[in-house]
């Protein structure tokens, strides 16, 4: 097993590299996708949460955790962020793990998907960090025409995240996602075969 730890702000096009790499043969461990897991209802995590922001997080009418309303509570209060993160991220660290386990041994190289890989100290378990960076201006216009995220959720969510010249100097391989979706192709096949090298070397 070869280990990638993939970063990049939001918007900054870390997923769609990723589905890139797992075309080319990798498996990939999403990061968000566990945090979204980890709030469903019923979970642990989803209990915490109700403990701890109150049942107006609910969408209405429903059981559900409202994913935007939270994000907007605790983009705009650093306190109420640690506090979700305090709950949410020991869950998605686990569920990391079981998924390594899953996989020591064999000789894939798994990609894991995580916004925040300095920051939550994931980056030291990985062989190799690979991030994916973009301007300012292309993200703001991808995630309004995608996602349909307004500015200032835009700016909030960037200001809790890493600038891209510092994601840049910490990563072994960079990925800059300025054009469009057949240049990030391209992109793909180098990465892919730069950590199929780095793999076959680390044996
Ligand atoms: P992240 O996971 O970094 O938040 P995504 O991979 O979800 O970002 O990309 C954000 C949006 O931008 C998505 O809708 C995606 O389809 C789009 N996108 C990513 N890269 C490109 C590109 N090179 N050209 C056009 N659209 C892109």
């Amino acid at each position: 097993m070869y280990v990638v730890g993939l970063t990049g702000g939001i918007g900054s096009g870390k997923s769609t590299f990723a589905a890139l790499l797992v075309e080319r043969g990798a498996q990939v461990i999403d990061a968000d996708q566990l945090g979204r897991d980890a709030l469903r209802p019923g979970a642990p995590a989803w209990h915490s949460v109700l403990d701890t922001f109150g049942d107006q997080i609910l969408a209405a009418g429903t059981m559900e955790i409202d994913r935007a309303r939270l994000a907007d509570i605790v983009f705009a209060d650093s306190r109420r962020l640690a506090a979700l993160n305090a709950i949410v991220h020991p869950v998605i660290f686990g569920g990391i793990a079981d998924d390594l386990d899953r996989l020591r041994g064999t000789d894939e190289i798994v990609i894991v998907d995580v916004a925040l890989l300095s920051e939550t100290g994931l980056d030291r378990g990985m062989d190799c960090i690979v991030a994916v960076t973009t301007n300012r201006q292309l993200r703001t216009k991808r995630l309004q025409r995608d996602r349909g995220m307004t500015l200032s959720q835009i700016q909030a969510r960037m200001g809790a995240q890493k600038p891209p010249e510092e994601l840049e100097a910490m990563a072994d391989v960079v990925v800059r996602n300025n054009g469009d979706l057949e240049d990030l192709a391209r992109e793909a096949d180098r990465v892919w075969a730069e950590l199929e090298r780095r793999r076959d070397a680390a044996r």
